[in-house]
């Protein structure tokens, strides 16, 4: 029996297991793919916002605020990428004028900390390439950037070294009201918990309806993105947004951690998580960003993709108990990466207020660390390779990531099992050619390190199978 379990491993359930292994509890976490970050949280446009768009009183503006708080702590200790570069909206027009000052005001009523507002010159003397006929822009000091996946993937390890269990390729098909809880019928059997999270995500409609009536309806919208190459990623210093519409925070352009362009998103309602990019969409994200960065140079795409948003009827994030012991994290769209460790928090305390006992653990971890083998100095590397040769192998030539960081992945708490698992890890098959060097070669070291043969390793998800059979004897 475990004392709380939570469904779904994206950044919301990540959190959730993260912050409650720091008490004397019993927790799994039950994820229906292969990996943990494999849904929303590894396609968005990995903004940590600093909280001016919510409308005040809302559960997002509160928790926006707080999560960016806590945030800026947490990628510290547990080694997730994080660059605190601010933003910048834009106004072109008396409208979008008006526009900031009521973002102004939201912003400083929900709290957010150093907004100002500047002149169009002030703009393009912070960021050169702004378009000239940009007319003021709210600056946000307090915004940032980091990255979605590493920062979902730190929460979710260190929850396990805490003592949390992970359980993969684990999908909850039902849940039966119990006398002391739930129990939960899963792809894998059933579990028992005195708690449930729904973290579901997308399909967080379908796995409330499996525990109480209907009481909110998800209505996917998509956002496609293009990512540039390092070579334009130093085209914005900040992340670059429009004034926001009916559709949301519109098209920004901003540097990434990992020193791209990110472009994105548009928004188009989608049935289910449908993730597909579609020429018009691109088109509409290219065109509406150049009118904020007349410069971008779209030739150096190196990859489309696409994020879906779990975008509700009630227009705010809805957390709350809907069946004893029961606790939906549902329409956690845009700003839920930002939100995340603020919404772990409050889901805590409302479990406590459901009768959750917290007794505190005295040998909480509150750490992580991985090698960064591009990141070290010559005598660092010197050092490495000396003492565990396969430093020295490097695997992908775009990114300089070696062998040795990819062995430390599949010895880490939450080993990857595919090509983009380890992606997202140590960064192999990210740089421009996208894998088209190294993706051979990771294959090679899965199979030869999980023990299987080279046609058992996939792309991402189950089933995106890379190499059918063997051709040649061998
Ligand atoms: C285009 C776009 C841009 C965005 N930009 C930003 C941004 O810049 N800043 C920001 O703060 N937020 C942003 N967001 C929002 C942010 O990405 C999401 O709020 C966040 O990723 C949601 O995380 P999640 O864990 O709730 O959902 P997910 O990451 O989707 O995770 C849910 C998980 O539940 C699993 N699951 C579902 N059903 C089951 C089941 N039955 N059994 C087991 N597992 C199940 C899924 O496989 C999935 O892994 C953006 C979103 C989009 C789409």
């Amino acid at each position: 029996m475990y004392d709380v379990l939570i469904i779904g491993c994206g950044i919301t359930g990540a959190a959730a297991a993260f912050h409650l292994s720091r008490y004397q509890l019993k927790i799994a976490v039950l994820e229906q793919e292969n990996d943990v970050a494999d849904g929303t949280t590894k396609a968005n446009s990995a903004i940590l916002h600093a909280g001016y768009d919510p409308e005040p009183g809302t559960l997002m503006a509160r928790l926006n605020v707080r999560g960016a708080q806590l945030a800026k702590d947490l990628c510290a200790k547990l080694d997730v990428p994080y660059l605190p570069c601010g933003s910048l909206v834009l106004a072109f027009s008396p409208e979008d004028d008006a526009t900031l000052h009521t973002l102004l005001q939201r912003g400083q009523t929900n709290g957010v900390p150093e907004l100002r507002l500047l002149t169009g010159d002030e703009a393009r003397e912070m960021d050169p390439n702004l378009s000239d006929r940009v007319t003021s822009a709210l600056y946000a000091p307090t915004a940032a950037i980091c990255s979605p996946w590493e920062y979902c993937l730190a929460l979710a390890e260190t929850a396990v070294r805490n003592g949390a269990e992970l359980h993969l390729d684990t999908a909850v098909t039902g849940l039966e009201r119990q006398e002391d809880g739930w129990l939960v019928r899963t792809s894998k059997g059933d579990f028992r918990s005195r708690y449930v999270i729904n973290a579901a995500g997308v399909w967080a409609q379908a796995v409330h309806e499996m525990a109480a009536p209907a009481t909110f309806t998800i209505r996917p919208s998509r956002g496609q993105y293009f990512l540039l190459d390092k070579s334009e990623g130093s085209r914005v210093g900040h992340v670059i947004f429009q004034c926001p519409g009916p559709n949301g925070k519109g098209v920004l352009v901003a540097p990434t951690v990992h020193g791209n362009l990110i472009v994105g998103p548009d928004a188009t309602p989608v049935e289910g998580d449908d993730v597909s990019t579609t020429a018009d969409g691109l088109a509409f994200v290219r065109d509406t960003a150049l009118k904020s960065v007349p410069s971008v140079n779209f030739r150096e795409s190196i990859r489309n993709f696409a994020g879906v948003r779990s975008s509700t009827d009630r227009g705010d994030f809805i957390i709350e108990l809907a069946a004893p012991h029961f606790l939906d994290l549902a329409g956690i769209c845009s700003p839920g990466l930002t939100a995340a460790p603020a919404i772990a928090e409050y889901a805590t305390q409302l479990l406590a207020g459901d009768g959750l006992a917290l007794a505190e653990k005295k040998d909480f971890i509150c750490h992580r660390r991985r090698t960064r083998f591009h990141d070290l100095s010559p005598q660092e590397k010197a050092k490495l390779v000396e003492r565990e040769p396969a430093y020295g192998r490097v695997i992908c030539r775009c990114e300089t990531v070696t062998e040795g960081e990819i062995l430390e992945a599949l010895r880490s708490p939450i080993p990857p099992r595919s090509v983009d698992g380890v992606k997202r890890r140590v960064g192999a098959g990210m740089g421009r050619c996208q894998g088209g060097f190294c993706g051979p070669r990771v294959v090679e070291i899965l199979a030869r390190e999980l023990g299987v043969t080279p046609d058992h390793i996939v792309q991402d998800k189950a089933g995106s199978w890379l190499l059918a059979s063997q051709t040649k004897g061998g």
